[in-house]
C-alpha cells in the first residue's frame, strides 16, 4: 500500500483523477505521517470495535482505523472522492464507504445494520465548516457510542473543551458536557495539511456518559433555556430568556434566588449543575 501522507504519492494521486480541493467541503488533506495513526490508537480502534469516519479524503485516517478496528464505515459526502478510494484502499476488505452528507445519516440505524453488535467509537478530522452540527448529531443521536475522537479547529476545541461555567463556555460547551465527558489530547500545527489551513488544529476525544447523569431532565426544555441563554450570552439570564422565550423576570429572579444566585447572573457564569437545576425549576414553575 502507499503511503498517502507522502506527498508525490498524494500528488500523483489527485493528478491523475483531475481531482480539486473543494473549500466549501472543508478539504484539507492530513499530510503529518504522525497524526493518523495516534487518531485510531486514540479513538478506540482496535479489535472488537467498529468505527464511523466521517469525511474520507483519499483515505489516510480510513487506512489506519482499519489496520486496526474489525470494521469501518466511511461517510463521504464528495462523489468525486470514491474513484481515488477505490485504489487507496483496495488492500482492505473491512472498509464500507457511504456516499452521503454525514448530518442525513441516521446513526443509530447504521450501527444496528452495519457493526453486528461491536462496541462503536468516531473517529475523524472533521470537515470544519459543520464541527458542532456534526458533534450535536451524533452526541442527540443516543446511538450507542463509546467515543468520539475527532479533528477540529484549536479554537473550537478550547471551546468545546473548557469547562461549563468559564467565559470561554458556549452552547456547544453545555451540549457536550450533558452528554459526555470532553478533553483536548494533543494539537496540531496548520502545516500538518494540504491545502495548509489559516488555522491551527486540535484533536479531542469525547467518552460518552452511558449512565446518562443528567439524563432524567427535560432536555427539550433544558436546550431550550441554554440555547436562548447563550444567543445572548452579555446580557443578564433573566432578560436573554424573558426577550427569548417570552418568559416573566420575576418567575426567574425568583428561581435564581431560590437556588442562591443572583439576579444579574449570566449564562456563561453557571455550573452545569446549575443549568440543570434552574431549568427543571423554571419548567416546573411554567406548568
Ligand atoms: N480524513 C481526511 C484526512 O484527514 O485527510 C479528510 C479530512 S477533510 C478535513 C474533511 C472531509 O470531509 C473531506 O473529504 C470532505 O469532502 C468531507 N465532508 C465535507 N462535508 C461533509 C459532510 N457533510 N458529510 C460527509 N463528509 C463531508
Amino acid at each position: 500500500m502507499n503511503n498517502l501522507t507522502d506527498m508525490n504519492v498524494l500528488r500523483d494521486i489527485l493528478q491523475r483523477h483531475g481531482f480539486n480541493f473543494s473549500k466549501g467541503l472543508g478539504q484539507n488533506f492530513l499530510i503529518n505521517p504522525s497524526v493518523c495513526p495516534r487518531i485510531a490508537e486514540m479513538g478506540n480502534a482496535k479489535k472488537g470495535y467498529g468505527i464511523i469516519e466521517i469525511g474520507t479524503g483519499i483515505g489516510t485516517l480510513t487506512a489506519e482505523l482499519a489496520k486496526r478496528a474489525d470494521k469501518v464505515v466511511a461517510i463521504e459526502i464528495d462523489n468525486r472522492l470514491l474513484p481515488i478510494l477505490d485504489e487507496t484502499l483496495q488492500d482492505f476488505d473491512n472498509i464500507k464507504i457511504i456516499n452521503k452528507d454525514i448530518l442525513e445519516v441516521d446513526i443509530v440505524k447504521l450501527i444496528d445494520e452495519e457493526f453486528d453488535g461491536k462496541r462503536v467509537a468516531v473517529c475523524a478530522n472533521l470537515p470544519y465548516y459543520i464541527t458542532s452540527p456534526v458533534i450535536m448529531h451524533l452526541l442527540e443521536s443516543r446511538a450507542d457510542i463509546d467515543s468520539i475522537t475527532v479533528m477540529i479547529q484549536k479554537e473550537a476545541a478550547q471551546r468545546l473543551c473548557a469547562e461549563v461555567g468559564t467565559r470561554q463556555s458556549g452552547a456547544i460547551t453545555v451540549g457536550v458536557n450533558y452528554y459526555g465527558y470532553a478533553k483536548i489530547l494533543f494539537n496540531v500545527s496548520r502545516g500538518s495539511f494540504i491545502p495548509v489551513p489559516n488555522v491551527d488544529s486540535s484533536v479531542i476525544k469525547i467518552d460518552i456518559d452511558k449512565d446518562k447523569r443528567y439524563g432524567k431532565i427535560d432536555e427539550e426544555f433544558f436546550f431550550k433555556v441554554v440555547k436562548a441563554g447563550f444567543s445572548q450570552r452579555r446580557k443578564t439570564l433573566a432578560n436573554s430568556l424573558s426577550a427569548m422565550l417570552g418568559i416573566s423576570k420575576e418567575i426567574i429572579y425568583e428561581i435564581l434566588s431560590d437556588i442562591g444566585l443572583n439576579q444579574a447572573v449570566r449564562v456563561e457564569s453557571l455550573t452545569m449543575d446549575e443549568l440543570v437545576l434552574f431549568s427543571e425549576k423554571l419548567k416546573n414553575s411554567l406548568n
